[in-house]
């Protein structure tokens, strides 16, 4: 079969793509999609509540994206969160702002979003093939073969493999977090083998953050609203600080603070942790030293009441430096000292990260040197373009790997059809 256009995965940058293609071209698109399933990523985001995109001026996405960021300026200025919202909006998918800048649709329900990319794709007759796994590519002439192993019904044909050719290849495969929706990661081997295309590494992204001796597992749920974090390597060199919402789980940290920064953090690696960020390890000293004087009060109640953190949490904190009978006037200088240091710089030897099964995102994929984000085409293949995950772009938790899965496939679609 030949087709103009062929796209390798309906997630949710093959569904943009498809849902946005100009109507006069949808004939001419063949989206294949190696699942039975379309957009399972796509249906699983935000809880499926599916966090489109965030609020605010784009300018401030391009710090989302780790080192990227500043890669993706075309893309994501051309297409932005605004004129994705109202794209969004123009397929009957009303989307609200909550009070954090994420954005959702109203309904709160993944399955709205791809009801409507899906109605809006088939009214642009577009094409879509489930049980269809890519499994080779080749250029011939003024373009590419595709071919697609059998699987499921309608597929095969005698030799157990069916072969599609095409103008332009869009590869819209995803990373490889959540393998089982059907993102893993192999089509980066193969646009390697039969392509030459340069591949970085992978590794999972926003993903929680594991700790040797994890102490709060019995605090489970408590989160911080802006704790602190400082990261160090094996040697002591800091790598990064940032600052953030933290969540206690029962095994890891985890909450935006730690799955955005989980890209920086290596097995072997320090975390320092402050839960009363912005206060120092000084000036929690200085306030104890400030009210010690004659109080009577638990050391407990002190610190939960001056720094706003739960009992539970604190009676942990300073049970662990043997302090939690404490009254805060029968505290040493050094006992000040070792309390204000549990709660502002908490140190904890990192013994890895989430794995793909856990992670939300990808970090690694097709090496940006090779692609030209004007177009999303590759720079030594002409008529092969890239969008989504399948690059590597792995962007914070808030809506920004959805906006640039959107803003990506946008870009593409202008390179092709305009
Ligand atoms: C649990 C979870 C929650 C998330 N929540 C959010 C959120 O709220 N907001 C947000 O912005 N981001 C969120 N993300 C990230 C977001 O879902 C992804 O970044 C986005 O889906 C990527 O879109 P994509 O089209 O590049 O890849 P995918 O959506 O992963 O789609 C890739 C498709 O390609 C298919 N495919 C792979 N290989 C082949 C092949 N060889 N042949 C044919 N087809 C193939 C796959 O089966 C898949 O259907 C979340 C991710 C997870 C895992």
């Amino acid at each position: 079969m030949n087709k103009k256009t062929i796209v390798v995965g309906a997630g949710a940058s093959g569904l943009f793509f498809g849902a946005a293609a100009p109507a006069s071209a949808g004939g001419d698109i063949l989206i294949l999609e190696k699942t039975d399933k379309i957009g399972t990523k796509l249906l699983m985001s935000g809880s499926g509540q599916c966090n489109l995109t965030h609020a605010g001026s784009i300018k401030e996405f391009l710090s989302c994206y780790g080192e990227s960021g500043s890669r993706i300026r075309k893309c994501l200025y051309r297409h932005n969160n605004l004129e994705y919202i109202r794209f969004m909006e123009s397929l009957g998918v009303k989307t609200a702002e909550r009070e954090d800048g994420k954005v959702f649709p109203v309904s709160m329900d993944s399955r709205d979003v791809r009801q409507a990319l899906l109605a809006a794709a088939s009214g642009n007759s577009v094409t879509i093939m489930k049980n269809s796994p890519v499994k080779a590519f080749k250029t011939i002439p003024k373009g590419f073969e595709v071919t697609v192993s059998s699987k499921g019904p309608g597929v095969s044909d005698a030799a157990g493999e069916r072969t599609f050719t095409c103008r332009n290849l869009v590869i819209a495969a995803g990373g490889a977090s959540y393998p089982s929706t059907g993102s893993d990661g192999s089509v980066l081997q193969i646009l390697r083998r039969d392509l030459g295309i340069a591949v970085t590494d992978l590794r999972p992204a926003l993903a929680p953050v594991y700790v040797q001796d994890y102490p709060f597992a019995e605090l489970s749920g408590i989160s911080f609203k802006n704790a602190g974090l400082r990261i160090s390597d094996s040697q002591g060199k800091k790598i990064r600080e940032a600052s953030g919402d933290l969540l206690l789980t029962h095994r890891s940290f985890s909450g935006p603070l730690m799955l955005n920064n989980s890209r920086y953090i290596n097995a072997g690696f320090r975390v320092e942790i402050n839960f009363v960020f912005p206060y120092t390890v000084s000036s929690v000293l200085s306030r104890i030293k400030g009210a010690c004087g004659g109080n009577n009060k638990s050391a407990v109640s002190f610190f939960a009441e001056e720094f706003g953190l739960p009992k539970r949490f604190v009676s942990l904190i300073l049970g662990s430096c043997g302090l939690s009978e404490k009254k805060l006037s029968s505290m040493t200088g050094c006992e000040m000292e070792t309390a204000a240091r549990a709660f502002a710089a908490a140190v904890f030897s990192v013994s890895g990260t989430g794995s793909f099964r856990e992670a939300m995102a990808t970090k690694g994929g097709v090496a940006l040197d090779g692609v030209d984000f004007s177009f999303m085409e590759s720079k030594t293949q002409k008529g092969l373009y890239f969008i989504g995950e399948v690059l590597d772009i792995d962007g914070n938790t808030g809506g920004y790997n959805l906006q640039f899965a959107y803003s990506s496939a946008r870009t593409c679609l202008d390179a092709i059809y305009t």
